[in-house]
């Protein structure tokens, strides 16, 4: 294949400790992108082809990224051989510590983590954890004075308390917040009754634009469905967005799957084996 894509997503683990009915990690529809797992030395060559095309922008993320145990050699490795490249990480805080926050601020690692729900944070997670630990962890990288981002699923299930999350995240101190509603891929596609309607969509908007501000820089992904893959027409029919521009996938960013091949987005199926 030709240079890769200047801003990529390496998905370092294909496992979690959450079971969201949402996940939209597509190796729940094809587990080949997790087989084999690639290994440290085997990511450490990704980071080289990385550095070899140009790639100045990766982030992190699994499956849970805190439950690979190379992460933080690979991190150092990748400052090593990316030393201008912006690094991030999506976590979904469960193994975020004190120490690691420190760490991860003072070698100027940006964080992201999800935010699934309040009331409905169990369900949301497959989990018997409480959201009470997100917010604190959110409320002390805000104290740290080192940014977390957050992301929140919308789904029928915590549709309802759409509003009082974002609110929660802002609140916490956030340092931006990426709503997206629920998308029929992954996981996801065994939960297609979870997904919200363009209409009920569109609702969840117009209730956080209305709140008050908070000051905290948000957005919204409006994607119900990917369109970078063959899909049913019965589920375009459904969730395709008829004003969609064209995705730039492929070019503008693309993901590296748990087994090392390269996708164009990270809701295609599709994978090419990299030269490494
Ligand atoms: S959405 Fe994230 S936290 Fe939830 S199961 Fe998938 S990888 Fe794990």
């Amino acid at each position: 294949m030709s240079g890769l894509p200047r801003q990529l997503t390496l998905e370092l683990t294909a496992k979690c400790n959450f079971r969201c009915p949402y996940c939209y990690c597509v190796w729940h529809e094809d587990p080949a992108l997790a087989k084999p797992a690639l290994d440290f030395a085997g990511w450490c060559r990704v980071l080289d082809r990385c550095a070899a095309d140009g790639v100045d922008d990766l982030l992190f993320t699994g499956g849970e990224v805190l439950l690979l145990k190379d992460l933080l050699k690979l991190l150092a490795y990748a400052q090593k051989v990316l030393p201008g490249a912006r690094l991030a990480l999506f976590t979904n805080g469960s193994r975020m510590t004190e120490p690691l926050l420190r760490r991860f601020r003072k070698q100027g690692v940006y964080l992201t983590t999800s935010l699934q729900g309040l009331r409905t944070y169990q369900e949301m997670t497959g989990t018997r954890r409480s959201f009470k630990r997100q917010l604190a962890l959110i409320a002390r990288a805000a104290e740290l004075k080192w940014p977390f981002a957050v992301s929140i699923t919308i789904t029928k299930a915590n549709r309802d308390e759409a509003a009082d999350l974002y609110a929660a995240a802002a609140l916490s101190g956030a340092s931006s917040i990426l709503v997206a509603a629920m998308m029929a891929e992954g996981r996801g596609r065994d939960h297609l009754d979870l997904m919200l309607t363009r209409r009920e969509w569109e609702r969840v908007k117009r209730e956080i634009r209305a709140l008050p501000s908070t000051g905290v820089p948000y957005s919204f992904a409006d994607e119900l469905i990917c369109t970078c893959r063959p899909q049913p027409k019965s589920l375009l029919r459904r969730f395709a967005d008829p004003n969609r521009t064209p995705c730039p996938a492929g070019r503008a960013f693309g993901v590296i799957s748990p087994n090392g091949t390269f996708r164009a987005c990270l809701h295609t199926l599709a994978a090419r084996p990299l030269e490494v």
